[in-house]
């Protein structure tokens, strides 16, 4: 029984999702039910027009209008305010540290982390596409936090089990703890090998369509367009705010891997939203600021950093980026920030503000503070992506002090956590999925 796969007509209306690659089109909860397009692209979203007249006051309300348009006709459409109901449970307020530097709060989730934002909606739409008569796979490979938002956000969904990889001994011991730690239809696998091994495990077991299809096994990764298009919400509440109280449009700076929250930033200024610059702040994977400063892109090995869920070498988003936007150059600026400057920034920002920052956060802050170095004036908001509580090994001992635990987060740590071994190969996988 599928509860709202209407009869899709092929027309203009209703098919207005297309990937990357060019062949495929399909309705947005096609779409966010296939994750990655057959042809191999990435589904693009319609280009987005100006929002007509005035936006709503609350968080909610300009949810709802931001996100109406794209469902238009979709028959996930009479259920978006529910799905919104359910998945932004909490604000993402920005806090100014000066007139004209803001800190644009991602972590007020359950896993403390933007990508909560995402995860649950995502799980929102999930539950009204699959059947509800048999239960529904969702793999996901994780080097740290998705695995988490994505666990809570389908954790005591009966229509879903999941399956959780992550590479043995190389996630922090507080993002370890959380992944093992929500039990029920959540199973938690320590892969020995690294994160690109599960990565391909998951991949491999996806694309065989005979296992597919006796597990409905789908995945739940950073390129899902349900995943994607709800981060524009925080960008446009963000900026919208900052006119009504400030009188001017802000710029963004982002901390970036994947691509996929600032690619929302991008989405959200294209409808129309009153947001001035873009710049991405990547830690020394550095593909992204080579692309945006030269126009030329190369993906590379990943480096390890200490802001570890940006350590991408070649970030997946990219490919939407140069389908949507021909001169990149004149789209988004970047820069890239060493481990060395992430520490001293954390420190720095404790001391000159009493703000305990994450080291992904504290990569955007420092590129904002060497903007300011040169001359810049502009209002300027940056991205903090995860609360300093869940890096505290890294950052306690930078600042000397005990980083204060978010509630959310106390509780999943206070929990017990079981995780279970799995070698690093394709058929101990499949064994674990009968
Ligand atoms: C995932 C993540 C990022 C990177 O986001 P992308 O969408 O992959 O660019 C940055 N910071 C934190 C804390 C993250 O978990």
């Amino acid at each position: 029984m599928r509860q709202c796969r209407g009869r899709a007509r092929r027309d203009g209306d209703r098919m207005n999702v297309q990937s990357t690659r060019g062949g495929i089109e399909v309705t947005l909860s096609e779409a966010i039910a296939q994750g990655l397009a057959p042809d191999g692209g990435l589904f693009m979203p319609p280009l987005l027009k100006p929002h007509p007249g005035a936006w709503s006051d609350t968080f909610h309300q300009r949810t709802i209008e931001l996100l109406k348009p794209l469902f238009k006709s979709d028959p996930l459409l009479p259920h978006l305010t529910a799905m919104i109901d359910e998945a932004f449970t909490f604000d993402a307020p920005t806090t100014w540290l000066s007139s004209n530097t803001g800190l644009l709060e991602l972590f007020h989730g359950p896993t403390s982390a933007f990508k909560d934002f995402g995860a649950r909606f995502l799980a929102a739409a999930l539950a009204r596409i699959v059947p509800t008569d048999a239960i529904t796979t969702v793999l996901v490979a994780t080097s740290g936090d998705t695995g988490a938002a994505v666990a809570s956000a389908f954790h005591n969904r009966p229509q879903f089990r999941l399956v959780i990889l992550y590479p043995d001994q190389l996630v922090s011991a507080r993002q370890a703890h959380q992944l093992g730690a929500f039990g029920g239809n959540v199973r938690a696998f320590r892969v020995a090998g690294t994160f690109d091994d599960c990565q391909n495990m998951v991949k491999s077991v996806l694309t065989d369509q005979v296992l597919v299809a006796r597990h409905r096994l789908t995945s739940a990764n950073s390129i899902s367009l349900g995943r994607l298009l709800p981060q524009m919400a925080y960008y446009a509440h963000a900026a919208l705010n900052c006119v009504a109280d400030l009188g001017q449009p802000p710029s963004f700076v982002i901390p970036t891997g994947n691509l996929g929250n600032a690619f929302a930033c991008l989405l959200a200024r294209e409808r129309g939203l009153p947001i001035d610059r873009v710049m991405l702040a990547t830690n020394n994977n550095r593909a992204l600021v080579t692309l945006a400063q030269t126009g030329v892109y190369e993906p590379t090995a990943t480096v390890p950093t200490l802001a570890n869920a940006m350590d991408v070498g070649a970030p997946s988003n990219v490919e939407r980026l140069l389908h949507r936007f021909q001169d990149v150059q004149r789209t988004v600026l970047a820069d890239s920030v060493d481990d060395a400057a992430i520490q001293s920034c954390i420190q720095r920002t404790f001391t000159e503000h009493g703000e305990i920052i994450c080291p992904h956060t504290a990569c955007a802050m420092e590129v904002l503070h060497r903007l300011r170095a040169q001359g810049d004036q502009g209002r300027w908001i940056v991205a903090a992506t995860a609360h300093a509580a869940k890096f505290d090994s890294i950052v306690e001992p930078l600042i000397g002090q005990h980083i204060p635990v978010p509630p959310q987060l106390a509780a999943l740590l206070a929990q017990p956590s079981h995780s279970e071994p799995l070698p690093a190969q394709l058929g101990a996988l499949v064994d674990c999925l009968q």
